[in-house]
């Protein structure tokens, strides 16, 4: 990026909603199905402590054929969550209709798909439906990762008067299959927030991990990078749910993660900035010791299909030449990037031993 464009950012405990034992907590089933089920889940979430009401109206599916959110009539649920309930509303919009459509029945917050953050034409109609509101509007990562394209969202939307702006991760699509329905790519969130230091991060664990099994670890580790909130999907019944179903939490399961099993950091004033606070520098070190174990796998794999083709083209293992070249050119790299040529001579002769070893 050639040069970094200021964003104007009005700060998180500025948006008039509650921090729940920490993080900021948005929750509510990925699609408002019907009345009752929009209220008994609002209620719900409600008596545990939760403050701002999430539910899609209209649903961006990859399938045609699968629930596509029961659209407008949905609204006027919602606005009864705000009546009776006193709760904030909050839902996905992806056209300039649907953000007027929001305005008109009162919504506290609104969020920008991952589908929809990739098209600027898009983004670009909302941010000028928006323009003249003072909606807190939060944007999630584009499925594809590419962060410019993330940052000329909040652009567009910062260059039509919304300063209550913020972000969700929810993860990048992947064409391998992962664990996670997404891949968290936590660095990103790394880079932004330290980019935009003032910027709300929220973080989905929801739709990055896609079961409900592993929105408690993906949870704690935005907790440990400092992240500011969490956007959770939660549902009355949630093997019931038309859209979703495995990935949401009944009410006494989030309950159990917030006030039970999440460990949050202390956010105090005092402490040094969020770069400099060792919880999160740990974090930032798991991660990447996860994408070491990952790349060294990878390589591995490799190194046995190579291992195969020598054996059927009856060539000997250890061919001295390329691997003098291998350990010169990361020899090389790794002390033009200030790596101690001992260091990078250690680690290459043992993955290279490990590899000669797996061709056998
Ligand atoms: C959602 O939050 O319901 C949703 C569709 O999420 P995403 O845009 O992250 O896929
Ligand atoms: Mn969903």
């Amino acid at each position: 990026m050639a040069f970094q464009r200021k964003l104007q950012i009005v700060p998180l405990e500025e948006w008039g909603f509650t921090a729940h034992n920490g993080p900021y907590v948005i929750a509510g089933p990925c699609s408002a199905e019907s009345r009752e089920q929009v209220l008994s889940t609002a209620s719900g979430l409600k008596a545990i402590g939760i403050d701002v009401f999430r539910a899609g109206i209209w649903k961006p599916r990859t399938h045609p054929g699968s629930f596509e959110g029961v659209g407008s009539a949905g609204l006027d649920w919602m606005s009864e969550v705000k009546e009776t309930l006193g709760m904030k509303i909050a839902t996905e919009v992806a056209s300039a209709k649907h953000v007027q459509e929001c305005i008109e029945h009162g919504f506290d917050l609104l969020w920008i798909g991952a589908r929809t953050t990739t098209s600027p034409f898009l983004v670009q109609e909302i941010a000028e439906a928006l323009k003249g509101c003072d909606i807190p509007v939060l944007v999630k990562n584009p499925v594809n990762p590419d962060m410019d394209l993330w940052i000329g969202a909040l652009e567009r939307l910062n260059n039509c008067g919304i300063k209550k702006l913020g972000v969700i991760l929810r993860g990048f699509s992947t064409f391998e299959k992962i664990a996670y329905r997404n891949d968290p790519q936590w660095q990103y969130a790394i880079e932004l927030r330290s980019r935009y230091m003032e910027l709300p991060f929220f973080c989905d664990p929801s739709h990055l991990g896609g079961k409900r099994e592993y929105v408690g670890e993906i949870s704690q580790r935005a907790m440990d990078l400092g992240l500011d909130g969490l956007m959770i999907e939660a549902h009355i019944c949630p093997e019931c749910a038309l859209s979703d179903a495995a990935q949401q939490l009944s009410v006494p399961e989030i309950d159990d993660l917030l006030t039970k099993r999440l460990q949050t950091r202390q956010n105090d004033s005092d402490a040094p900035s969020w770069k400099d606070n060792i919880d999160q520098l740990r974090a930032q070190i798991d991660i990447l010791d996860e994408k070491i174990i990952h790349i060294l796998s990878q390589r591995m794999r490799i190194s046995r299909k190579i291992g195969e083709y020598k054996k059927d083209n009856n060539v000997a293992i250890l061919q001295t030449g390329r691997w003098d070249a291998v350990l010169a050119e990361a020899i090389r790299k790794g002390t033009g990037l200030g790596l101690d040529e001992d260091f990078i001579r250690t680690i290459f002769t043992s993955i290279h031993n490990a590899s000669v070893d797996a061709q056998k």
